[in-house]
């Protein structure tokens, strides 16, 4: 393909990307196709002579489109949103065409600096404490997920409490002591906390344990709950040395009480003295809403925590991947990461005077990702966000409201939160079994039924539907229509009418 063709070629498939946007309502927003539905229809291996365009770009509608979840779709209300933009688009669009993986400060500069810059924009739109900022000791970095940047601080948390309490020994008896500690060593999440913490702590080796946050606390933890935990791992001769907490539970965006948590830690395991626990506030989705003044307070206790993440890629309008990752102390992730083989020494590196945030993360290459947040802040400015992020959290108050309605048919568990509302369908008689199933058989035949696509979750041993009204398509229709549909659903399983 020349420039010429692809010219024509870009013209055409953005053509068709922008039709699908205005048109994508009317798509059915869940796939239906079958396992494996995709090899009938391709050939057993790549052709032998190339392909026009015109050829490859109508096997988008006729193969590829059957198979999408239409997650751009405003009838999409499951898990949480991962809006996209054209401004993000066309950031993707230019970073593919720069294509470098840019690991070192010399492999392409701008990669690294505009990443720097953005994140510092964001730091402060955030209203993150000032520590967070490269201009301090901190800064931030653009990893693929929330998981990933989970791992990357549990495994930093890890090696900075292994270096912190042994610093003392050498030669075989720091080696007798890190492998005794590394037994021992606990992270630390909650009950509502993502799984990608129980994962970390199984990539990095170490034990996990879970703390309770039940109904009575809002399903969030505390530094009363945490206390306990700490006291139950002396107890065992076990070492915590890492706790998530959340801004924005998956099953119903609570929220951590993050002062109480400070406050125990400040008497357990005081901050900036060898063996304190390193903390991460994972905001993956609701940390979108920091950009709005009224919720800018649940920020006041992270500079006594190490570390904060939000993905850029769920709720502000940024295609996947953009999850920032803020670090308190970047020497902590550094010292953690950073290995300098032969092939990768230069001089600007040497000189100290770069960042190179090939030791921020796992992976060695990156992508160009700053781009892309860059086109969307500047598109949108930061009224433009705030104004994005407000109309949700009021489409998630509507949409309570008329679950409020109805409550001989529904029963709202929590929220609106972040425009997410966690509620379960009301039986005519029975107890809570009866309400289950009936919750999961509703539940079971809307996504069947794929008009609307919602998702379900089980909180506090309750079986409940979630929906979120942060797609960037929302508005008040879609979600009255998905009102309407629950109702007449959940009217015709109580009835026993469904088939
Ligand atoms: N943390 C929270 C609170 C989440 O809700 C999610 C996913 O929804 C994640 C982490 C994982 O996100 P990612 O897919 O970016 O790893």
């Amino acid at each position: 393909m020349d420039s010429k063709q692809f010219k024509e070629a870009a013209a055409s498939a953005i053509d068709e990307i922008a039709n699908y946007y205005d048109t994508i309502e009317d798509r059915r927003v869940v796939s239906d196709v079958e396992p494996g539905y995709l090899k009938k229809l391709l050939p057993n291996g790549p052709p032998q002579e190339g392909e026009p365009w015109a050829d490859i770009q109508k096997d988008i509608e006729s193969k590829i489109m059957p198979g999408l979840t239409h997650w751009q779709s405003p009838n999409f209300m499951a898990f949480f949103p991962s809006n996209s933009t054209f401004p993000s688009m066309l950031g993707e669009l230019y970073s593919a065409a720069f294509t470098a993986p840019a690991f070192n400060w010399i492999c392409s500069p701008a990669v690294t600096e505009l990443e720097t810059v953005v994140l510092d924009w964001l730091a402060k739109l955030f209203n993150l404490p000032e520590c967070y900022l490269s201009t301090s000791h901190g800064g931030g970095v653009i990893q693929g997920s929330a998981s990933e940047a989970v791992v990357t601080v549990v495994v930093a948390a890890r090696d900075k409490y292994l270096r912190e309490t042994t610093s003392h020994l050498s030669g075989l008896e720091l080696e007798d002591a890190i492998a005794h500690k590394r037994s021992r060593m606990v992270a630390l999440g909650s009950e509502s906390s993502h799984s990608s913490t129980q994962k970390a702590a199984q990539i990095a080796g170490v034990r996990y344990r879970s703390i309770p946050a039940p109904k009575e606390t809002g399903y969030t933890i505390n530094g009363a709950a945490l206390e306990e935990v700490l006291k139950e791992c002396k107890a065992q001769g076990l070492e915590p040395f890492y706790l998530t907490t959340t801004l924005g539970t998956t099953s119903t965006c609570s929220v951590d009480d993050f002062a109480s948590i400070a406050s125990t830690l400040s008497k357990y395991a005081p901050p900036n003295v060898p063996g304190e626990i390193w903390v991460h506030v994972d905001a993956a989705y609701a940390g979108a809403a920091l950009v709005c003044p009224e919720y800018q307070h649940l920020t006041a206790s992270f500079e006594h925590f190490h570390s904060f993440n939000m993905n850029m890629h769920k709720w502000l309008l940024t295609n996947f991947d953009a999850s920032c990752l803020f670090i308190r102390k970047r020497k902590d992730l550094i010292d953690a990461l950073s290995i300098m083989p032969s092939y990768l020494r230069n001089e600007f590196s040497e000189s100290g005077l770069v960042t190179d945030y090939r030791d921020w993360q796992i992976p060695l290459g990156r992508r160009f990702r700053s781009l892309k947040i860059w086109f969307v802040l500047r598109t949108y400015g930061v009224k433009g966000l705030q104004e994005f992020v407000r109309k949700h959290i009021k489409l998630g108050e509507f949409f309570a409201r008329l679950l409020k309605t109805r409550p001989d048919l529904f029963e709202i568990i929590t929220g609106p939160s972040f425009a997410l509302t966690v509620f379960n369908v009301v039986p005519r008689t029975g107890g809570k079994a009866e309400q289950d199933k009936l919750t999961q058989d509703v539940y079971e035949l809307v996504n069947k039924r794929g008009e609307i696509y919602i998702t379900s979750t089980v909180i506090g041993g309750v079986y409940a539907i979630r929906v979120v009204s942060a797609n960037e398509r929302a508005e008040e229709k879609f979600l009255q229509k998905a009102f309407n549909i629950l109702v007449s659903t959940a009217e015709e399983v109580r009835n026993g009418q469904a088939s």
